[in-house]
């Protein structure tokens, strides 16, 4: 079956009690138990609730894995999935992460003694040199956040299996629409479900999958220990998100392609940052791990003074934090995800003063590259419908 139909037929669409054609909110936190000696499969809704259930079989399902988890966030998940290492435990994690887990990472874990080394994950050779004697896990995110750098799943698995260490990946901007760790060798696929598998810029959430039983038992336990589970409301909204993934992501990842051409096109914009680009370094790994090149692009203005004058005019994406949602997002990393790391370690990671990084949307292609183009020349010929939200930001 072809991921599409996958999405909507994968055995965990219909109440199995009433054939509801979308799973029920059981909106409850207890389960009466009719004998006490056989107890029932829900009991305490911390340990397993009918609408988290669904959703998690659903992302076990569409990545590849016998087992999912769906947690209150990606940092959720993603902290989760941390305790399956114990004090005196070494991790080789990809430098450009996500500045949540990067905290964790830093800030959290070596309290517990659970140590990290980054490295460029692009360079196989990299990544031996850090493996140590107490090394238990690789943990990948590719491509990377902003620049896109993109890492080789097969390579690094493989380095991982014959060394008895997990591979762990982020895959939260291909989502298995385009990208299926788990089929590559990985163990552990994270999601941060906030971004395009619910897709709607309303919902927190975070998803694991895995293969491996022992693995999966041992998520199981710690989820319900830790707590750390997604409520009813947002797992029902996640599933209601996920029905539409790939007729999403396949729109915004054709308009990206034109973006990312079109920005390529004007002389200001100093570098574009695109795998779907032949001349990105990483173009031809990520089509072969990969079956897009997914929704996010960034591009480089040359100066925080242009960005500045081009957010104050740009007018269709929002101006936020975050990606993956059915509206354009435009992201200044250096102010907002990036933030707080030094300057001169941001800049060394590609994220300069000039970087914006955009999440395509399901907006036509032609009117974002317009409003891209227009509000980066500094001479947008405003409308009279268009007033009204430049009053808003
Ligand atoms: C947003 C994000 C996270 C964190 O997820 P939350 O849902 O915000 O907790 C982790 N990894 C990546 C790549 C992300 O974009």
């Amino acid at each position: 079956m072809k991921f599409g139909t996958k999405l909507l037929h994968n055995g965990n669409e219909i109440d199995p009690i009433t054939g509801a054609a979308s799973i029920p909110l059981y909106q409850a936190s207890t389960f009466h138990q009719a004998d006490i000696d056989h107890p029932g499969e829900f009991d305490y809704a911390r340990s397993g609730n009918p609408t988290r259930k669904a959703l998690e079989q659903t992302i076990a399902e569409l990545e590849g894995g016998i087992a999912g988890f769906a947690c209150a966030s990606g940092m959720a998940a993603i902290s989760t999935a941390f305790f399956l290492f114990s004090a005196g435990d070494h991790l080789v994690v990809s430098k450009d992460l996500y500045g949540g887990t990067f905290r964790v990472l830093t800030e959290v874990l070596p309290r517990l003694g659970i140590e990290a080394t980054f490295v460029d994950t692009t360079d196989l050779h990299k990544v031996e040199m850090a493996i140590q004697r107490n090394t238990k896990a690789l943990y990948i995110e590719t491509p990377s956040n902003p620049t896109l750098k993109v890492t080789d799943l097969r390579g690094v698995t493989r380095m991982a299996r014959d060394r008895g260490l997990l591979t762990m990946v982020d895959n939260t901007f291909m989502t298995p629409c385009y990208q299926r760790p788990l089929e590559l060798g990985a163990d552990l696929v994270i999601h941060s479900a906030t971004k395009f598998i619910s897709g709607h810029s309303d919902v927190v959430a975070g998803l694991i999958a895995t293969q491996d039983r022992e693995i999966a038992s041992r998520l199981g336990g710690l989820q319900n220990a830790l707590g750390s589970i997604l409520g009813v409301q947002d797992a029902w909204l996640t599933m209601r998100g996920l029905k539409t993934l790939k007729a999403r992501m396949d729109t915004s990842s054709v308009a990206a392609m034109k973006i990312a051409e079109g920005l390529k096109r004007i002389p200001s914009v100093e570098n574009v940052f695109y795998t779907g680009l032949a001349e990105h370094p990483g173009h031809a790994l990520q089509a072969s791990q990969a079956s897009s090149h997914g929704a996010v692009l960034s591009f480089d203005l040359g100066s925080a003074e242009r960005v500045r004058q081009m957010l104050s005019q740009v007018r269709l994406p929002i101006v936020a934090v975050s990606l993956g949602a059915v509206e354009s997002i435009l992201s200044y990393p250096a102010k907002m995800s990036h933030a707080a790391m030094p300057a001169e370690e941001r800049v060394a990671r590609g994220v300069t003063n000039g970087l914006l990084r955009l999440s395509v949307g399901l907006e036509d292609a032609d009117d974002l590259l317009n409003d891209l183009e227009q509000s980066i020349a500094g001479r947008r010929l405003y409308s009279v419908g268009e007033e009204w939200r430049a009053s808003i930001v």
